[in-house]
């Protein structure tokens, strides 16, 4: 049997309708090699996940050093060199006076840490948090995730959860314009929490540029609106970096748009350039909340991940990667507004640095959500040798969001490639 035929056999694909037909071998920087050696440029980056470029040269050496040391010991047993250097680096660089940080593997195992953390130190047990976000796929996680997309089969969810209306600008939840809403959704967070919740809430959770939802830049005052209603209630900020963290939206994170600090900051994909890693960072009396024997991970903080994410974060620094996301964010904006698809309609664009979401729709007025469009266009991308995401509740926005180490000559070549998809 070949690769193909053995996932068809052996592996559990369920998440999607059809695996894509490639077999893929190797990447660098912003391509990836099929097994034929066909070229993809990358404009996925295996989900916003390797934005210092496949197989970074200093995060693999960094990583391939740490494995001749010491690959697993347990971190939460014995102290390991890597662990405590990458906290501190992450108590840097994270804003305000987030400093203690939690290493797991997954991005919802951060999640589940943070919502339990929160819980510890406000001593109240419940959640508020937005609609059309995503913030995993276990049980806590899916609970708290506002897209029935994704929560189907698996309920029912964890009771005490409150959903408050996403910012989404250009499918407004109160049809306003955003010159004039005077941040309604913002204000809105208000009225859920004193008429959905029983006044017992621990957090509020969001993602500051929400991903899996298609690419929602809240505006730039929203979180200052929201973190004023928290404040007002006693409430907790978890920001969901997960997705947005690591120059990805052209800040090392993004909830530095908004100039607002969050009482816990959850991360994981960029982390470490690919190396399997996440983290929540709080504020040391809220770290400090946790009790002897409440949390545990046994891979969490590998040394070989840490050593990596280390090495990503001081590569991303050194090449000041979060001012080039903003750059090339700014450009391939530029040029996918120059866009003149003739049988399709671009309904928006949008996003933060190089988290780019162009939502298709089948009618500029009515905004019909056109999905048969999106997983063509990703279809006929793919075969042309581009790899795009798709995602939203709707599933038709279409998702750039490659290794930040994309060149804008590249940049170029998808959105001329993307030019006759459309058409
Ligand atoms: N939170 C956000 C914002 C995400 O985008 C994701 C994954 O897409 C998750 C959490 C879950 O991360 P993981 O798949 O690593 O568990």
């Amino acid at each position: 049997m070949n690769t193909q035929e053995k996932y068809a056999e052996y592996v559990n694909t369920a998440f999607v309708k059809a695996v894509e037909p490639i077999v893929m071998e190797r990447a660098e920087g912003s391509t990836c090699f099929d097994e034929s050696g066909k070229a993809f440029i990358d404009c996925f980056a295996g989900i916003s996940v390797t934005n210092a470029g496949h197989g970074n040269a200093q995060v693999v050496e960094a990583a391939k050093a740490q494995m001749d040391k010491l690959v697993h010991c347990c971190s939460y047993v014995y102290h390991v060199k890597p662990v405590a250097d990458l906290a501190e680096k992450l108590a840097a660089i994270t804003p305000g006076a987030l400093q203690k940080s939690f290493f797991g593997n997954g991005g919802a195992e951060a999640i589940e840490g943070a919502m339990r953390l929160a819980k510890r130190f406000t001593g109240k047990t419940e959640s508020v948090a937005l609609t059309q976000s995503f913030h995993g796929r276990s049980y806590a996680t899916l609970s708290v995730t506002g897209n029935s997309g994704r929560k189907m089969g698996g309920g029912p969810y964890m009771p005490g959860v409150a959903f408050s209306p996403s910012p989404n600008c250009y499918r407004c939840p109160f049809q306003l314009k955003p010159e004039s809403c005077d941040m309604a959704c913002a204000q809105y967070l208000d009225e859920v929490i004193r008429t959905h919740t029983s006044a017992d809430v621990a957090y509020f959770i969001a993602e500051p540029v929400m991903g899996e939802g298609g690419i929602i830049a809240p505006p730039d005052n929203y979180f200052k609106v929201v973190k004023e209603v928290l404040d007002r209630h006693g409430i907790l900020f978890i920001a969901d970096e997960v997705q947005s963290g690591f120059c990805r939206t052209g800040k090392m994170f993004a909830i530095q748009h908004y100039d607002v600090e969050p009482d816990i900051i959850t991360m994981a994909k960029g982390i470490a350039d690919g190396f399997p890693l996440s983290c929540f960072i709080a504020r040391k009396e809220i770290a400090d909340a946790f009790q002897v024997g409440d949390h545990l991970s046994t891979f969490g903080g590998n040394p070989v991940s840490c050593a990596a994410s280390l090495a990503n974060i001081n590569f991303m620094e050194a090449e000041n990667l979060a001012q080039a996301s903003h750059d090339k964010g700014e450009f391939l904006k530029a040029e996918l507004a120059k866009l003149t698809p003739s049988s399709t309609v671009i309904g928006d664009i949008r996003g933060r640095g190089l988290m780019v979401g162009v939502e298709l729709v089948t009618d500029a007025k009515t905004k019909e959500p056109d999905a048969a469009k999106a997983a063509a266009v990703r279809a006929q991308l793919r075969d042309e040798g581009v790899l795009i995401g798709v995602g939203g509740g709707f599933g038709n926005v279409l998702r750039i969001q490659p290794p930040l180490t994309i060149t804008e000559a590249e940049l170029s070549t998808v959105v001329e490639k993307l030019q006759v998809a459309l058409a």
